[in-house]
């Protein structure tokens, strides 16, 4: 059995000579005699993987020296809690920015630990668009601003990044985090699981700046306080070490191919090439607005539901799967994170047109 084209949402598709390099190395890493798996994490050939994978995630994102790199556990959902509980700092309110149902996760969670402030939302046009920064409406004295800069659902991401003053911005950026050259420094914290564009499932990045941390709710258990992880470099407990192996193998892939900038020229490429092929379709639809498309998870509808099964199955008999919309929002969805070659994209644009002729 060949490799499919995997348009997962999540976990999903990762590079080949990641998994091809994961393979050789599996029985004998490095002459250790040892799997990754198998390593103590406080052995010198662990330590030596995990300080090599925050220092090419550093070198990739360009990271300042003034914000800490953790590999923590429980994924995006759990920072849903351990935000608010780490960075409210004496606050009683936060402010949201509600784009969406990983939005709407938040929020629901923060509301456990704060008062949460939706500070503005799309919900009056299905979440199809990122509003616009005049129109929100933030509190005077809120712990920090929260976003999610890319909404894995709903296929809206954020082009520009928004300026909130003096209070930390926060984002969820688990579904495009290293798709795209992002700059750190505008950031308070910044949180993604890894299973969308980064690696395997059970480990969750967080980059938080060094002057947030150290106030956490006296509630917050120690596995997910960031200055006692931050102390302990991430070891305050066993962290997911072949997650971060894989993790470290991933970013070693992006550098190779020339870093994010080309990264993003590709993303730009393959992201354009389905959108374009949407616009001009008849028969195919779109629901976001252009210019807050998101380039990684691209939704589309056909005009046409009864199709939908005929559709799906055609394209799993070419090898193309996981195209099936969220349960929530119906449709088609196609993940096209950076793992996801340009060939897979062609193979999609191919299959529409051929279906469309077909059932058009
Ligand atoms: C997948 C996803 C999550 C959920 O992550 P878990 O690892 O399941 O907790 C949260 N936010 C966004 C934007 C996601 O894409």
């Amino acid at each position: 059995m060949g490799r499919v084209f995997n348009f997962s949402a999540g976990p999903a598709v990762l590079p080949q000579q990641v998994l091809e390099k994961a393979r050789d190395e599996m029985l004998d890493w490095h002459g250790s005699g040892m799997s990754v798996m198998e390593m103590s994490h406080r052995g010198k050939e662990f330590i030596a993987i995990h300080a090599q994978a925050e220092a090419s995630l550093r070198e990739l994102l360009a990271i300042p020296q003034n914000y800490k790199v953790l590999f923590l556990q429980g994924g995006a959902i759990a920072e849903n809690a351990i935000v608010p509980m780490n960075l409210l700092r004496g606050r009683s309110v936060a402010d949201y920015v509600n784009t969406g149902e990983w939005s709407k996760k938040s929020i629901k969670e923060a509301k456990k630990y704060c008062n949460v402030n939706v500070a503005a939302s799309s919900e009056d046009r299905n979440f199809s668009y990122v509003p616009a920064r005049e129109s929100w409406r933030l509190s005077k004295d809120a712990g920090y601003v929260h976003i999610c800069s890319n909404e894995t659902i709903g296929g809206i991401e954020y082009h520009w990044i928004p300026d909130t003053g003096e209070v930390p911005l926060v984002a969820d950026m688990s579904s495009h985090i290293l798709s795209r050259p992002v700059d750190v420094s505008k950031y308070g914290l910044i949180y993604a699981g890894a299973q969308k564009n980064i690696g395997p499932a059970g480990l969750t990045i967080v980059i938080v700046r060094d002057d947030l941390i150290g106030q956490a709710l006296p509630i917050t258990p120690s596995a997910f306080d960031y200055k006692q992880q931050a102390e302990s470099d991430s070891m305050l407990n066993t962290p997911p070490t072949y997650a971060i192996y894989i993790a470290g193998l991933v970013f070693d892939w992006l550098k190779q191919q020339g870093g994010l900038g080309e990264i993003e020229k590709r993303n730009v490429a393959k992201a354009g090439l389905l959108y374009d092929y949407l616009d001009q379709s008849g028969f195919f639809v779109s629901p976001v607005d252009k210019r807050d498309r998101s380039r990684m998870n691209v939704p589309f509808k056909l005009k046409d539901e009864a199709l939908d099964e005929a559709f799906l199955k055609g394209a799993q008999q070419r090898g193309m799967l996981q195209l099936k919309g969220h349960r929530s929002v119906g449709g088609m969805r196609a993940s096209i994170y950076n793992a996801m070659p340009i060939e897979g994209v062609q193979a999609l644009v191919g299959y529409l047109r051929e279906f469309e002729k077909s059932h058009g």
